[in-house]
């Protein structure tokens, strides 16, 4: 009999935990072909997250858990629960019920039957989501797929079941600045995409703002892509290049004509531009810069405090 573990990423799901427990019992019942393992990650919840998943380990031995000593963010949840996942597959799935379990014997058909290495799921629309967030997200899954070599399906989330080639494919990317939906595109494989309905969140709320989610898209960038450095240097030999022109002119009407050319304003706007332009650019090279020094320390990716035996 082949195993599943599922890995469920929680921080404050007290309230959606009870759900998902029974949607997973359920899928367990409807899937009594394959074994499963279930693999809470506990990322330093405040509330009483943590008592529950012990509650459902002493309860059901297929349930265990992995508590971290702080939060260390949802993609080191990930990569925990990757590293410490026993099953011929696995896979991720949010404790908010987001992503649908009632996909699991789909997705573990493509991969068992049907030749995939991987099943993974994305959102067919973004119905219920603010306007500009999914506005964002498009223009971001377009420009990834432009600038870098990872393509990202458009609403594609964390949900996937993976073969333990992949798994471990994964794991080997030892990175800590960690940006999963590009490092699942990194690694390749066969890949099917099975579409499904957005859905909200079954109780609780939202870790992820608007900020937070920007953040995390330009991080991936930085990540994927070494193109903003190009466009930056392209940019700026452009806008040298004006600058020659703009001072030939400057000279040659002072030459003709004998009167400097009267321009406080411009001049003020000029250096504004150009002073805005040369930080951004130095922004974007702190940015790489940033990331480097993070690499380079290699702490880590996450502590665990405890876990179940
Ligand atoms: N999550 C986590 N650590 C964090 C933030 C979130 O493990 O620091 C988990 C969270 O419990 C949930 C999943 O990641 O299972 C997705 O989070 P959320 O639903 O808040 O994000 P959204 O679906 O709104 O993007
Ligand atoms: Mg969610």
């Amino acid at each position: 009999m082949d195993k599943i573990t599922l890995i469920i990423p929680c921080y404050n799901e007290e309230e959606a935990l009870p759900y998902t427990y029974k949607a997973l019992l359920d899928i367990a019942g409807t899937m009594n072909y394959v074994e499963f393992e279930f693999l809470l990650v506990n990322n330093c919840s405040e509330d009483n997250t943590l008592n529950i998943m012990k509650k459902y380990s002493q309860e059901d031995s297929r349930f265990r858990y992995i508590s971290f000593s702080r939060n260390f963010g949802k993609e080191a949840s990930m990569y925990a629960g990757l590293k410490h996942s026993t099953g011929d597959f696995t896979a991720i799935i949010d404790a908010d019920l987001q992503d649908p379990p009632e996909l699991l014997p789909q997705m573990y058909k493509s991969v068992k039957e049907e030749g995939f290495d991987c099943a993974a799921a994305y959102r067919k629309n973004r119905k219920g989501e603010p306007f500009f967030r999914s506005l964002f997200a498009e223009w971001f899954y377009k420009l990834m797929s432009r600038i870098s070599d990872c393509n990202i399906m458009n609403g594609a989330r964390d949900f996937r079941l993976m073969s333990r080639k992949v798994v471990d494919a994964i794991v080997s990317l030892e990175e800590s600045e960690r940006f999963s939906k590009g490092i699942f595109g990194w690694v390749g494989f066969k890949t099917k995409w099975i579409p499904f309905e957005n859905i909200e969140r079954v109780a609780g709320k939202t870790k992820q703002g608007f900020t937070s989610a920007f953040t995390y898209a330009f991080r991936g960038i930085i990540a994927f892509s070494t193109k903003p450095l190009l466009i930056s240097s392209v940019l700026g030999v452009i806008v040298s290049f004006l600058a020659v022109l703009f001072t030939v002119f400057v000279v040659t009407k002072q030459i003709i004509t004998g009167e400097a050319v009267p321009g406080y304003p411009s001049l003020v706007c000029i250096l504004l531009f150009g002073f805005g332009f040369t930080f951004s650019l130095l922004g974007i090279i702190g940015q790489y810069l940033a990331q480097i020094y993070l690499e380079i320390k290699s702490r880590p990716k996450y502590i665990i405090s405890e876990k179940s035996e």
